[in-house]
């Protein structure tokens, strides 16, 4: 297949990319640079399987050639307010790309006869009530709240690619996707794993927002891949989580993340910087994911991170 790839040059796009180019395809990369970093693409420059566009999905998408596959992974993806990349930081661009973004990359879509596949992501359940959190739970979610640019514009992009689907008949994808980490995450990117990776090879204290208590569950980069590239692969247009189920709370997550780095300098609690809405516990129910793709996530915690603490190293300069 000749893929288009949104959001190419962020986290999960490039590994996207690395992964659609290795299974024999050819891909066309799409990004503005907003929160992404040209560095991830870098490898590619000169592939024969691979070109890049420089373009805000948020308008009009031309792109030379046929398509058979668009994955529409453009957008802000942290909720993190101290950071420039964090969505609260970007609620207009945010709202953007996940509803202009993803009725172009529709349009798109339709008019190649092309497959499409939607990066939706956990947040669309919001702080939920009901746990773990099954595609059949429809959330709990403040439409005015600090995430709510991020949410909402997500929730839209589902019931439009539903519209587009039941419509005019596209061959439709939705990925939800929960806490993911790896290599080529933005150091400056403010969500945990970054900020926590960064704050223990300086040797310095990680900055719990709150008490601790509040869990999530997080997923290697790898096996999240693996996941979406078997979606892509299958043919069911209704939501399907992938996440790894291991919930720890943040409070054991960092406990983790020293252990891991050695660093002694521990833990400082800083309440007044929880972000309102934060989720207290989020886990998904990966039963249709194994249903429908037979996947289930191989890559511990402890192994997840050990393969990604090598790129942080390197990006701050610790041999
Ligand atoms: P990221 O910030 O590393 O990547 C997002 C990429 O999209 C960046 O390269 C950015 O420059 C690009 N982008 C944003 N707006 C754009 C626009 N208007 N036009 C063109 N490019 C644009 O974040 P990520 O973690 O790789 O997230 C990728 C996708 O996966 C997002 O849609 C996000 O909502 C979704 N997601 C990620 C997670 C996670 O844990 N990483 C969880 C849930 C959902
Ligand atoms: N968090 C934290 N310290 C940080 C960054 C995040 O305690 O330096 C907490 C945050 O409050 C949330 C959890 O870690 O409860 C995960 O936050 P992240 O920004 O990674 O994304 P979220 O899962 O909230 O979308």
């Amino acid at each position: 297949m000749r893929i288009l790839i949104t959001g190419a040059a962020g986290f999960l796009g490039s590994h996207l990319c690395d992964r659609l180019i290795q299974e024999g395809h050819s891909v066309v990369g799409m990004d503005n640079f907003i929160t992404g970093d040209p560095n991830n693409l870098a490898h590619l420059a000169g592939n024969p399987n691979f070109l890049f566009i420089r373009h805000d999905v948020s308008n009009f998408i031309f792109v030379p050639g046929k398509i058979d596959a668009v994955l529409h992974f453009a957008s802000p993806a942290s909720p993190n307010p101290k950071s420039p990349y964090g969505y609260v930081n970007l609620p207009i661009q945010t709202m953007k790309a996940g509803a202009l973004g993803t009725h172009n990359t529709l349009g798109l879509a339709r008019a190649h006869g092309a497959k499409f596949l939607l990066a939706s992501t956990s947040e669309i359940y919001g702080d939920p009530l009901e746990h773990p959190q099954s595609e059949s739970y429809y959330g709990h979610v403040d439409p005015i709240g600090a995430r709510s640019v991020y949410d909402e514009a997500k929730r839209f992009a589902e019931a439009l690619t539903m519209a587009y689907h039941r419509f005019h008949d596209i061959d439709t994808r939705i990925v939800r996707i929960f806490n993911t980490y790896g290599p080529r995450m933005h150091l400056d990117d403010g969500r945990v794993v970054p900020n926590f990776l960064q704050q223990a090879l300086r040797g310095e204290p990680l900055t719990i927002y709150g008490d601790g208590t509040q869990t999530r569950s997080f997923c290697y980069a790898d096996d999240l891949i693996e996941g979406i590239v078997r979606l892509l692969y299958s043919s069911e247009h209704y939501p399907v989580n992938i996440g790894n189920p291991v919930e720890t709370t943040i409070n054991e997550f960092a406990t983790t993340i020293n252990r891991l780095t050695g660093n002694p300098s521990g833990i400082t609690y800083k309440p007044d910087e929880r972000l309102e809405g934060d989720p207290q516990r989020r886990q998904p129910d990966i039963t249709r994911a194994l249903d429908v793709l037979g996947w289930t996530p191989k890559v511990s915690l402890d192994e997840g991170l050990l393969r990604t603490i090598p790129f942080f190293k390197s990006k701050l300069g610790i041999s």
